[in-house]
């Protein structure tokens, strides 16, 4: 499914010579290359502020803890999604109201979250899934409306663009009140081991938020609030230094793979290529509307469990992202929900397949793969 040995061969110089610094120096935690990537990080997102942290698990809940949201506190976000989103509401002890998701981009339904809010609805989690951003228009507009915190999951979206219908553009993550990412090795922008970053315009909060990943200190050994320890380390910051300069790149190749699939498989029957939208045609080639963190089909004919096995034995990698709707999760289960009111996410569930994705896919592999799913699913 990924291939990361490729960007390692490009990158290794600077890599190994950042590591041989930083271990004869010791600088293995808050050093120079964690500042100077937050700072490059903040450049290229055109955000005010970046703070890193350990994981993109930890980024959601310090952007929740950061926004002072309390228990009982009602936080929307989408059905179809990686458990990360809906855990971190959950341990927070805030109430987590899951909804459905759009049909064409997977992504959480905005007419859905109006419907679910209540006087107790305190923020939005979109979740940009696969790579492309949910409605932001219409999500800030309800947001707005109601008063509503929009926390974006930024986790699978990092240097996508999305383009608001009176024609601004902004990267992901620098459009809601806060937002998450996640550096884990197979994400765009991907690290060799675990790191995360939340991002914000508003200097108050981030100054709450610098505070709160720092086990609430904000002057040393002063604890004025109850934090938690998440760190990016030094080593990890150097290695997403040297791939930073390079995301347009890997964002522009994985693009490129898209074109290849969707031109293969477009107009056959039993196989629904991914939609891009968001102002935006067809996978265009001037702006980064989606990244594809994952290039996800639907086979509508039945045979995508098939189609699994299929592709197992002919040795080629695939994903179900994601085989159960969190509404259905043993831990996420609430008799608030009726199962009728998700019905694209139980739907999803049972059709879509995502195909090896990453900076280093070639043609003759491109080729492997379209050829055998074609042959498959229209036999
Ligand atoms: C990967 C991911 C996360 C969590 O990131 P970690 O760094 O693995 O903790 C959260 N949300 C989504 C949508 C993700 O894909």
């Amino acid at each position: 499914m990924v291939d990361l040995n490729g960007q390692y061969e490009a990158i290794k110089e600077q890599v190994n010579a950042s590591f041989t610094t930083i271990l004869e120096t010791s600088a293995f935690i808050n050093g120079p290359e964690v500042h100077s990537f937050q700072k490059e990080l903040e450049d290229y997102l055109g955000v005010k502020h970046v703070i890193p942290c350990a994981n993109g698990t930890d980024a959601l809940q310090i952007a929740m803890m950061g926004l002072g949201l309390q228990p009982g506190d009602e936080v929307i976000t989408a059905d179809f999604t990686f458990a990360a989103t809906v855990e971190v509401i959950a341990l927070l002890q805030l109430t987590p109201v899951l909804v459905d998701v759009l049909p064409d981009t997977f992504n959480i339904d905005p007419a859905a979250i109006e419907r679910a809010i209540t006087s107790k609805t305190k923020a939005i989690v979109p979740v940009h899934l696969f790579g492309q951003c949910a409605n932001m228009d219409v999500i800030l507009e309800i947001a707005e409306k109601h008063n509503l915190f929009v926390i974006e999951d930024n986790a699978q979206a990092i240097g996508a663009t999305y383009t608001s219908k009176n024609g601004e553009k902004q990267k992901a993550g620098a459009i809601g009140h806060v937002a998450a990412t996640s550096f884990f090795p197979s994400k765009n922008l991907g690290a060799y081991g675990d790191g995360g970053a939340i991002f914000t315009n508003d200097d108050k909060l981030a100054h709450t938020l610098r505070g709160i990943v720092n086990h609430g200190m904000y002057e040393r050994y002063h604890h004025d609030v109850v934090g938690v320890n998440s760190r990016l380390d030094s080593l990890q910051a150097a290695v997403l230094r040297a791939k930073l300069p390079l995301l347009n790149e890997y964002n522009a190749k994985r693009r490129d793979s898209a074109r290849k699939y969707n031109a293969a498989f477009e107009n056959i029957a039993g196989i629904l290529i991914p939609v891009t939208v968001n102002n935006c045609v067809g996978i265009c080639d001037t702006c980064d509307c989606h990244v594809f963190h994952q290039y996800t089909l639907k086979i509508t004919n039945g045979k995508r469990d098939a189609l699994v096995k299929h592709l197992a034995e002919k040795g080629i990698p695939c994903g179900v992202y994601y085989p159960i709707p969190l509404h259905k999760q043993k831990a996420y289960v609430d008799d608030r929900y009726n199962d009728a009111d998700f019905p694209v996410t139980n739907q999803l569930v049972k059709e879509v397949i995502s195909l090896p994705m990453h900076t280093e896919l070639d043609e003759e592999q491109i080729n492997f793969i379209t050829e055998t799913i074609i042959g498959f699913v229209t036999a």
